[in-house]
């Protein structure tokens, strides 16, 4: 089942047709390979083309081995919209690289990627694996990247640890919605990409086309390494894609069907090649390359200038500057083929190695100390200590939580005792693993630049730092991973009171897997919360609960996740006394605080930094804030531990115990500094003790808001004030007064004469970045449903021309190439493959396309994929992902609210 990208379809009409199914289905054991030892087809390597990868080679601790090691290391991933054909082109990578016997299929989901049961039900990649495979000469670790938008912190957190990116595109769709969204990510890490323009058999393919919505639509310079081979059918006027030219060497190069495209055949390509035309555009792709590289590139200017002839500069010369304006991310080199049918993808792989960054040709990671110093990671040479990332943690039912790790400096050693700096906590390597296709190999170490699999680590989450036990540098983190808060929820509930704890236990082991899910316990209904970014995104968490971690619970309905928060920007509310006496477990409980709660200015979104609508102050948008403290913490979770866009001042000191003049005036000059003084006698708890019911009391007032019980978010609480009256002052009594206190503050929300929680409260709603591609005569039907029904503004509208979106805003000249489409109407290939046929040819004439960029309340996107369909006839498609919160109009918080409260 293919389900497409931003599809929040079912949401809830369909969910119990979906839990019915679940509860009715059988599950299997985990896949076989994940478990495999090491298997004979990897290990014998019968196939010809099988190169091993020898451990020895590549973990050697020999300096100058691991130095030749990380030169000839790629980490990249391939992003692309959902069905470009990501998992079919990694399949055919991995069998010409000898790691698998055969090539997987995803049309009958037996692709070793998509490893996961439910990757394989429903057609899709949700979980990114890290696979290792050699090609000549270099190891590639392939992270694979998810393409649906539930998963959008999948490919964050892909992208994060790459080097490079090959971006996948369907020459028959073009450059589409969600590709831009990924490309943009990809473009916010400074990742260098090269182009794979795939499903060029296809009826309706346009590899000319596509080259030109890369600049128009991405703005990006592409630059057109190959051509399609269209060669006529004989008898009818259609051609066949039957291989590329090579426009670096001069060559034609075609692949022989009987062995898989295992073997491919290379022909010189001059003037006494038989079918001119194809000579011809040859030629005229030689000279343009020749022009845009030597255009960019010293180097090739003076080539030129000596040869004076565009076809006599060397392939290697073009190649090595090719290299350059890749890495600078100043160009974006364009392939084409058809994985499907085995064209192209040898090439693919020569050119990551060629074109892609080794991990040392990436600019330093950055890390973060505890006083908020940067420092450059693996910059330091071979002496350096180790800094590793986990950016994946797998719970295995064998092996127990597999964390996938980038080292950054140093080298992590097997049984090697770690610092896990974001979480304080010591953890012990137990055994390293490298992932090959269908094997998994235990290592000794896993060195600088590459990535591993560490077993054995007990508290690791996706995010977190790792560093060497005795590496003094405690608080090092590098920077995390951006993780959005989660956006829907839906109750789970236990089957009975005894599997209430495997329950809990089980979400929460989701949880350090998928950051992006979180939990909560709702205080009023005593519900246990499951949050997470979009209805599949759930669904799949759910079903992991069931088949993975067996455990026996029921989801409930999908709801969207608001916040809440004061209303008017700037807005102070001040309780100066708050006092608190009540008796607590059959003692007399007290204590008095003052608190100020105001509410904070908007705040900046680490995300969109390098987007050019961000700074657009007609936004609707108050964007997450950004996380000063360098660490993912504060957006981890939706439990009481989250600061979740609120700020905590609770600064405490203590009473100096000299009671001479001079004493109290250094005593009073302390406590102006440094916060409430604590009169000495006034308490026995410490410190620390004191501060942590503090903070616990505002947490739990932040948890929930005075209009539907929604999480509070863009305050500030401040402590002002605290009297303490000796043992009555519990740690439960200050709590509990310092709850209320911030409540109250809440409630009144600078406006003490109303005390009206709806006037003083108002509701966010999460919004999202919303492109959506429909024909010409679409648009203003489009538009009009967006901005009128969906309550969306619309900031952009694109069209495929050259003067419309262009981002490229330098002085660089470049003459864009790209070559004429075929007319190719594919009668010849009624037998094409390709679920995805249906959702593309209907376009029609591509050219007629136009891209809107809106942002539009969540809620509105409820089954927009069924009311797009229906305005545009089928042809209109759109991809979203979420941008923070923005403030709901007060007609509409107000008919909510009557909603939910059921009156
Ligand atoms: P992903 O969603 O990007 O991983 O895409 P898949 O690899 O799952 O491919 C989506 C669909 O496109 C599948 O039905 C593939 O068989 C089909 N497909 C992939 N590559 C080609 C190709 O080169 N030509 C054709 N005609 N179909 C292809
Ligand atoms: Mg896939």
């Amino acid at each position: 089942m293919q389900v497409p990208a931003g599809t929040f379809r079912s949401a809830v009409r369909q969910s119990t047709a979906q839990f019915s199914r679940w509860s009715t289905c059988q599950f299997q054991q985990p896949q076989q390979h994940i478990h495999a030892k090491h298997s004979r087809a990897v290990t014998k390597g019968s196939h010809k083309a099988f190169m091993p990868v020898q451990s020895s080679r590549w973990y050697s601790s020999h300096s100058h081995k691991a130095d030749e090691a990380i030169k000839n290391a790629r980490n990249i991933g391939i992003i692309a919209h959902i069905d470009a054909g990501k998992t079919t082109t990694t399949e055919r990578m991995l069998h010409y690289a000898g790691f698998t016997r055969r090539i997987g299929d995803v049309d009958s989901g037996d692709t070793i990627m998509d490893y996961m049961k439910q990757e394989r039900e429903r057609g899709i990649t949700i979980t990114s694996a890290a696979i290792t495979f050699g090609w000549k000469d270099h190891r590639i670790n392939l992270i694979d990247t998810p393409g649906h938008v539930d998963f959008t912190i999948e490919v964050e957190r892909s992208i994060r640890v790459l080097d490079g990116a090959v971006t996948i595109l369907d020459a028959v769709a073009g450059v589409e919605a969600q590709t831009e969204t990924v490309w943009q990510q990809a473009a916010r890490q400074g990742i260098p990409r090269i182009a794979f323009v795939n499903k060029m058999d296809r009826a309706g393919a346009g590899f000319g086309r596509t080259v030109r919505e890369m600049r128009t639509r991405l703005g990006c310079r592409p630059v057109v390494l190959q051509i399609p081979l269209m060669e006529s059918l004989q008898g009818t006027n259609d051609t066949q894609f039957n291989g590329v030219v090579d426009v670096l060497t001069m060559e034609v190069l075609r692949w022989d069907s009987d062995s898989k495209g295992a073997k491919l055949v290379r022909l010189p390509l001059d003037s006494t090649y038989p079918d001119q035309e194809v000579y011809q555009e040859a030629v005229k792709a030689r000279v343009a390359l020749v022009e845009q590289i030597s255009a960019l590139d010293e180097n090739i200017i003076e080539l030129f200038l000596t040869l004076e002839d565009h076809m006599a500069i060397e392939a290697k010369d073009l190649q090595a500057a090719i290299r350059r304006l890749t890495l600078s991310s100043t160009i974006v080199p364009v392939l084409c083929g058809a994985s499907f049918r085995n064209i192209g993808v040898q090439p693919l792989m020569d050119s990551v190695v060629d074109y892609l960054p080794s991990p040392e040709e990436r600019p330093a990671a950055l890390g973060r100390m505890t006083d908020g110093k940067t420092v450059e990671i693996g910059s330091g040479g071979p002496k350096e200590r180790l800094c590793a990332l986990a950016f994946k943690v797998v719970h295995d039912a064998r092996r127990g939580p597999m964390v996938f790790v980038r080292v950054y400096a140093g080298q992590l050693n097997e049984r090697a005792q770690l610092w896990n700096s974001s979480t304080h906590t010591k953890e012990r390597a137990n055994k390293l693993l490298q992932m090959y296709a269908m094997d998994v190999e235990e290592i000794p170490h896993i060195t600088k630049g590459n990535i591993g699999v560490v077993l054995g680590l007990k508290d690791t989450r996706t995010g977190d730092t790792l560093l060497d036990a005795h590496d003094p540098r405690k608080g090092l983190a590098l920077s995390g991973i951006k993780v959005p808060s989660p956006v829907f929820f839906a109750s789970i509930e236990p089957m009975s009171t005894s599997d209430e704890k495997p329950v809990e236990e089980a979400i929460k082991a989701l949880i350090r897997e998928d950051p992006s899910l979180g939990m909560r316990v709702d205080e009023e209904t005593g519900q246990t919360l499951l949050g997470g970014m979009g209805e599949l995104h759930l669904e799949v968490a759910k079903e992991r609960l069931v088949s993975d971690f067996k455990v026996k619970a029921e989801m409930g309905r999908m709801r969207i996740s608001f916040k809440e928060t004061m209303r008017g920007a700037g807005v102070v509310s001040e309780v100066p006394a708050w006092e608190y006496d009540r008796e607590i477990l059959g003692k007399r409980g007290r204590a008095k605080v003052g608190v100020t709660v105001e509410r904070l200015e908007k705040f900046e979104d680490q995300g969109e930094e390098n987007s050019p609508e961000s700074s657009n102050s007609s936004s609707m948008i108050e964007s997450r804030k950004k996380n000063k403290k360098g660490s993912t913490d504060a957006n981890l979770h939706m439990g009481p531990e989250e600061y979740d866009g609120n700020e905590i001042i609770v600064s405490l000191a203590e009473q100096s115990p000299s009671t001479d003049e001079a004493g109290a005036l250094v005593a009073a000059e302390k406590a102006a500094a440094s916060g409430i003084v604590i009169p000495t006698g006034s308490t026995d708890l410490p410190i620390p003790v004191l501060r942590t019911s503090i903070k616990n009391g505002i947490l739990s007032a932040l948890s929930r808001g005075p209009l539907l019980g929604y999480a509070q978010t863009h305050l500030k609480v401040r402590l002002t004030d605290l009297h303490l009256f000796g043992g009555e002052s519990t740690p439960a009594a200050i709590s509990n007064c310092v709850a209320a206190a911030v409540t109250e503050a809440i409630r009144l929300g600078g406006n003490p004469s109303t005390g009206d929680s709806e006037n003083n409260s108002v509701l966010l709603e999460p919004i999202m970045d919303v492109r959506v591609e429909v024909a010409e005569k679409d648009v203003g039907t489009v538009i009009g449903d967006i901005s009128g029904t969906r309550r969306g503004r619309v900031l952009s509208l694109g069209q495929d021309d050259d003067s419309a979106t262009h981002q490229d805003e330098d002085e660089i000249e470049f003459q864009l190439y790209a070559p004429p489409d075929s007319t190719y109407t594919g009668s010849g290939s009624a037998n094409s493959p390709g679920g995805s046929s249906s959702s593309t040819s209907a376009v029609g004439t591509m050219s007629d396309r136009r891209s809107i960029r809106a942002q539009v309340p969540l809620s509105s996107m409820l089954g927009y994929d069924a009311a797009l369909r229906a305005l545009t006839g089928g042809t209109g498609k759109f991809a979203m992902e979420v941008i923070g919160y923005g403030e709901m109009d007060f007609d509409r918080q107000r008919d909510l609210i009557k909603e939910m409260r059921g009156g």
